[in-house]
């Protein structure tokens, strides 16, 4: 498992694992299984999250896979938002979901914030009708820096948003440009003041190691800056040059750090919040307070139930997963002819459930052998025993009675190495 400095290069490709099985084993065919699935009562305790895709940014970064559009006028804003509502609607009378109140929501993108106040007020006015997020834990609302004012920060609070995540990605200008990003780090420290002002119980900073033009001095001024303005959480991911993103098709020309690099670039921004007195909650996340929560994170990577609407977006209900229809027309025409806008799906296997929470937990960077007993009926550290067993010979974990701890480099390198668990068809299999 020890990788040759040739493989440390960061080739184009996706690295990051958010789901299992591997989205590319979905299929248009199976879309049925969730129109069974959302036929069927839910399982008693399943926690419920909503999530609600804005599609829409200012300006396409370079590095970016997301399904986003930066050409809509405010007509066809408003009719993605009317359909966003309708799609929340035609979900509402579905026995999975009759009656069951909403743990979290999650305001993703896309940008959220490149929404009006006006709009912004009328898709939740929309929501509404159909669905409460009042007894919500956590309502998430991600913003790009540059489309916020402290009126609009305003209104995301007013709406009832917990938790703030202020995509700041780097604190250099020339970097921000380079990497295609819209705003600017002065747009950051004024939104940052304006967020703290309006008070949010959680603002987040995104962060991200190895963007194009990065070096070890100007990263160290960007983890010096973020440790000055004091955030409950820090969120950092490594750069990948995923097969969709613009950067994917002037390979060569990039000057991208290696995965090495990258990781060294994580562990000295860790170090020095930890020094400050955050704690590391994940592979990707430090908290002020060891007591902040991330409910979304960990609802999800526990198998909770998630509707994911917007175009393009995944849901994971009564152990079924979908993905929406991945075209902005054809997912705003299924809405306005009264149809889900369904794209394809996959019922994993009772294995397949249990192999897709123990590598979305393994990036917490620590397993709990008894949850997976009481959950799946099944001892996870003696059944892959040898996949622990190599990590632990490799030096990326430490095994207990009942346990297992990521050491510092496995965490970092969390997703190159849960493949390890996966079934031998899913190894090596695209994210698409
Ligand atoms: S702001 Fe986020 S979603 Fe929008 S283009 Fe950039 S990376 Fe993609």
């Amino acid at each position: 498992m020890t990788t040759p400095a040739s493989e440390e290069k960061t080739e184009v490709g996706s690295y990051f694992i958010s789901n299992y099985p591997p989205f590319s084993f979905w299929k248009k065919e199976w879309i049925d299984r969730a129109e069974a699935a959302l036929d069927r009562p839910p399982k008693p305790g399943t926690p419920l999250g909503l999530y609600i895709h804005i599609p829409f940014c200012r300006k396409r970064c370079k590095f970016c896979y997301f399904r986003v559009y930066t050409d809509k006028n405010s007509q066809e804003v408003e009719r993605y938002v009317r359909a966003l509502a309708n799609e929340v609607d035609l979900y509402k009378g579905r026995p999975a979901l009759v009656s069951r109140p909403l743990s979290f929501a999650y305001f993703g993108g896309g940008t959220p914030s490149f929404l009006s106040e006006k709009q912004l007020l009328s898709l939740v006015e929309r929501l509404r009708s159909s669905v409460s997020f009042d007894g919500a834990e956590e309502v998430t609302f991600e913003c790009e820096p540059g489309t916020l004012t402290a009126r609009k920060l305003q209104v995301i609070r007013e709406i009832g948003v917990t938790r703030l995540s202020l995509g700041v990605e780097n604190f250099s200008d020339s970097i921000l440009e380079e990497g295609g990003r819209a705003h600017r780090s002065e747009e950051v420290f004024r939104a940052y003041a304006w967020a703290r002002e309006v008070g949010f119980e959680q603002v987040n900073i995104d962060l991200i190691a190895g963007m194009v033009g990065e070096t070890w001095d100007n990263w160290r001024e960007c983890v010096r800056k973020t440790i000055d303005l004091a955030p409950d959480s820090v969120t950092i991911y490594q750069l990948e040059l995923p097969w969709n993103a613009i950067y994917a098709r002037s390979l060569g020309g990039i000057n991208a750090a290696d995965w090495k690099t990258k990781r060294d670039w994580v562990d000295h921004a860790f170090s020095e919040l930890e020094a400050v007195g955050y704690h590391v909650s994940s592979a990707y996340t430090v908290v002020r307070d060891s007591s902040t929560r991330f409910v979304y994170r960990d609802a999800v990577w526990r198998g909770a139930d998630m509707l994911g609407t917007g175009v393009a977006s995944f849901s994971h209900l009564g152990g079924v997963h979908y993905q929406n229809l991945d075209g902005f027309e054809e997912y705003a025409a299924a809405l306005e002819t009264g149809r889900l806008p369904l794209g394809r799906a996959m019922e994993p296997s009772p294995r397949e459930l249990l192999i897709r929470e123990l590598v979305l937990q393994l990036k917490l960077g620590r397993l709990d052998g008894s949850y997976f007993f009481q959950k799946f009926g099944l001892d996870v550290l003696q059944e892959f025993k040898p996949a622990f067993e190599s990590l632990e010979r490799e030096g990326h974990a430490q095994l207990a009675p009942g346990s297992v701890r990521l050491t510092r480099q496995g965490l970092l390198r969390v997703d190159a190495l849960i493949p390890l668990f996966f079934e031998p068809q899913h190894r090596g299999a695209r994210y698409t």
